[in-house]
């Protein structure tokens, strides 16, 4: 099964990745977190990409289709994949098509999880995370127990440079500026499916779940 998730950052496409990624046994692949990664470990592609992700921006589209690439390489997605935060342009569904071409494979559905984003600006300013391990929280729908600080370490949680307001705001408008046509990219191959994203979680996963269970049979 080969699914692309789209929706603005906030639509809960992470959360839902990982509950398609248990029940499907695909990996969840998100660039955000490839490139996240590659900062955090001061590589080469990480010294590229840090001030573009600091302010919000788009990393070119030729950096994140290599990465791409290269991912789809590896023997885990034989099986498929389940795309978070990729692709976020048309010339990068368009270089996808061709990845996936060269592999003679095709997307199975892409997801489209709508949202507001006034409900984007809430849920995305009250995220923290450990800066130890990386586990995430939310302070309105999943609270650490004490205080702000980590259950597993202890540690002051922190706000993700890119989840403040501004930058959230900044993250949305751009979403939609370049990420929209990829709604009509999808549709015109008929392989669109539109979530309402601003339900409980668990609600949406088994929602999608079904949905993609009808899909593959
Ligand atoms: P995310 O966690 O998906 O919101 O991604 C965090 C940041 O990584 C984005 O704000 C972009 O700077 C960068 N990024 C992730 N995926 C892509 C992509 N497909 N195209 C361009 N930039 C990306």
């Amino acid at each position: 099964m080969r699914i692309v998730l789209l929706g603005a950052p906030g639509a809960g496409k992470g959360t839902l990745a990982k509950d398609l990624m248990s029940h499907f046994r695909i990996p969840h692949i998100s660039t955000g977190d490839m490139f996240r990664e590659a900062v955090a470990a001061g590589t080469e592609l990480g010294r590229k990409v840090q001030g573009i992700l600091e302010s919000g921006s788009l990393v070119p589209d030729e950096i994140v289709n290599q990465v791409v690439e290269q991912r789809l390489s590896k023997s885990d997605c034989q099986n498929g994949f389940i795309f978070d935060g990729y692709p976020r342009t048309v010339p990068q569904a368009i270089a996808l098509d061709e990845i996936l071409l060269k592999m003679s494979a095709k997307l199975d559905a892409v997801i489209y999880l709508e949202i507001s984003e006034q409900t984007v600006v809430k849920r995305l300013t009250s995220r923290r995370v450990c800066p130890k391990c990386g586990r995430i929280y939310n302070m309105i729908s999943m609270r650490p127990k004490n205080d702000e600080l980590c259950d597993d370490c202890g540690v002051k949680l922190i706000i993700r440079d890119d989840d403040k307001e501004e930058v959230v705001r900044k993250r949305y408008r751009l979403y939609h500026e370049m990420t929209e046509p990829l709604v009509s990219y999808y549709q015109d191959r008929n392989i669109l499916i539109r979530v309402n994203s601003e339900i409980d979680h668990q609600d949406l996963a088994s929602q999608v779940i079904k949905v993609l269970e009808k899909v593959i049979s």
